[in-house]
């Protein structure tokens, strides 16, 4: 597979994310994936993204080129649905996204288990400086950087240990909000229990690709 050919299937793409929402770093882009072939988890605050059919295809290319010309972009965060899903074209995107922007930071959610991500997507996982793998679990404590503290953080490199030093203490519950249309919005972080469930509404962004 290479840039030519491989697709991704996206439910949502934004450009703006802020520092400590799903990352370190200001003027990140977020994907959100389409597609989730893990058990489901009870409280899953985006069952949109579960079919696989659903969203949008895009190719690599188009999405390298939309990603390229964003100003000051200084990472990207990539969740879902499940990533791992579509692991090989990820794996096309981010290599040439590193050679393009080797100083942005890549963030990856992904509700497979650090063992599960070593044992069989070991090349997405060493494209990334930050993973935070593992399912959501409704009944356990969000974190700073997880929607449920059984969730674990990986710092995979020197950038990543330098831009998290002390994750644990920022601030809760950094949200995003944003008017895609009228009567739809994206919300972008780690919610807290009360927030309506009827916010976490996930809709393909318009940021124009
Ligand atoms: S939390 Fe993530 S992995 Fe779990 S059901 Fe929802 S989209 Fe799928």
């Amino acid at each position: 597979m290479n840039a030519n050919s491989a697709t991704l299937r996206l439910n949502t793409v934004h450009y703006g994310l802020k520092a400590g929402v799903l990352g370190a770093t200001n003027d990140r882009a977020l994907l959100v994936t389409q597609g989730c072939s893990h058990v489901k988890c009870p409280g899953c605050t985006s069952p949109r993204t579960w079919n696989a059919d659903g969203g949008e295809l895009t190719t690599v290319d188009a999405l390298l080129a939309w990603l390229k010309r964003l100003p000051r972009l200084a990472g990207l965060t990539i969740t879902g649905g499940e990533p791992t899903d579509q692991s090989a074209a990820l794996v096309v995107l981010l290599k040439c996204f590193r050679k393009a922007l080797p100083e942005a930071e890549v963030v990856l959610y992904s509700a497979l288990t650090w063992r599960k991500l070593g044992k069989y997507h070991a090349e997405l996982i060493g494209l990334c400086d930050v993973v935070i793998a593992g399912p959501y679990a409704r009944d356990l404590p969000p974190t700073s950087l997880a929607g449920s503290s059984n969730q674990t953080v990986h710092l995979l490199t020197p950038r990543a240990e330098r831009l998290y030093a002390g994750w644990q203490d920022w601030p809760l519950h950094q949200m995003q909000i944003k008017q895609q249309r009228p009567g739809e919005l994206l919300l972008v972080g780690i919610p807290s229990r009360e927030m309506p469930a009827a916010l976490a509404t996930l809709n393909m962004d318009n940021t124009e690709m």
